[in-house]
């Protein structure tokens, strides 16, 4: 419901404290002013910045924006207090950008998730005009919001999420089905053709290697032909869902043998070191 604007100016009449033209006008713009901001979405801004990265976007100089919220809440997610807070940030993050275009390329928005920040074509459209590229890193379940960001074409690159097979698909707090979700963000990143990578964080507790072939399977059969990334749980104290750490490895030569497409092994523990 829209209530009355803030300020309504007064046209003068019996006990009404009448206004001078030009300064009916000042008030008039002012209260337009308020108006409008009723229906703009609110301006949040990162909690914290990454200001410079090699690893996040392929082969460019990034920062990462990290902005609170989440709507779903995986048990190993080692970022809780950003999943969970609604802090709005106080990080000015254009300034910061303005201030770099001399040595960054790109921008990583990440969270929390990112398709969750209320003023995101206005803020991509921002970064856009400073000639930056943009990433969005996503748990798919937005495709309504990235489809018109594909169309306007306001992002460079996508890694999305594949959580859990859809027979064990997670539900959003709307009572869709994630996968259903995912299925299409994945058919819109290829169907505008735009730079991406499905990525699943696995734990063995969690997914086993029949579980990641299947998700391997699902992704190819909606048109994915990429790499398919397993980012292995990253342990912390503080993950959401109290994770134990692993009890075993993957057996990575039969995931090798039997996925449809090649897969990239990220932070593995047996490749630490190497
Ligand atoms: S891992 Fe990502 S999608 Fe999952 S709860 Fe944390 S921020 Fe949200």
């Amino acid at each position: 419901m829209i209530s009355d604007p803030p300020f309504a100016p007064s046209y003068g009449g019996e006990g009404g404290g009448a206004l001078s033209f030009p300064t009916f006008r000042a008030a008039q713009a002012v209260s337009w002013g308020l108006l409008l901001s009723l229906f703009m979405p609110p301006t949040v801004h990162p909690s914290d910045i990454t200001p410079l990265t090699f690893l996040d976007y392929p082969k460019k100089a990034a920062c990462i924006f990290w902005y609170n919220g989440c709507n779903l809440r995986c048990p190993y997610c080692y970022n809780p207090d950003l999943a969970l807070s609604q802090h709005r940030g106080v990080t000015d993050e254009i300034a910061f950008l303005k201030e770099r275009r001399s040595f960054l390329d790109a921008v990583v928005l990440s969270g929390g998730e990112a398709t969750l920040v209320p003023h995101i074509y206005e803020l991509c459209s921002q970064i856009k005009d400073l000639g930056y590229l943009i990433k969005i890193d996503t748990n798919g379940s937005n495709p309504q919001v990235l489809r018109p960001l594909l169309q306007n074409h306001l992002i460079d690159y996508v890694a999305l999420d594949h959580k859990m097979p859809s027979d064990r698909s997670w539900k959003l707090p709307d009572g869709s089905i994630l996968y259903d979700r995912f299925r299409k963000s994945l058919a819109l990143l290829l169907q505008y053709k735009l730079p991406h990578e499905v990525r699943t964080t696995v734990h063995p507790a969690l997914l086993d290697e029949a579980d990641i072939l299947r998700m391997i399977r699902e992704a190819a059969q909606i048109g994915y032909s990429g790499t398919y990334y397993l980012q292995f749980f990253f342990r912390t104290e503080h993950t959401l869902g109290h994770m134990s750490p692993p009890t075993r490895r993957y057996d990575r030569s039969l995931l090798d043998r039997h996925s449809p497409l090649p897969i990239g092994y990220r932070n593995f523990p047996e490749d630490r070191g190497r």
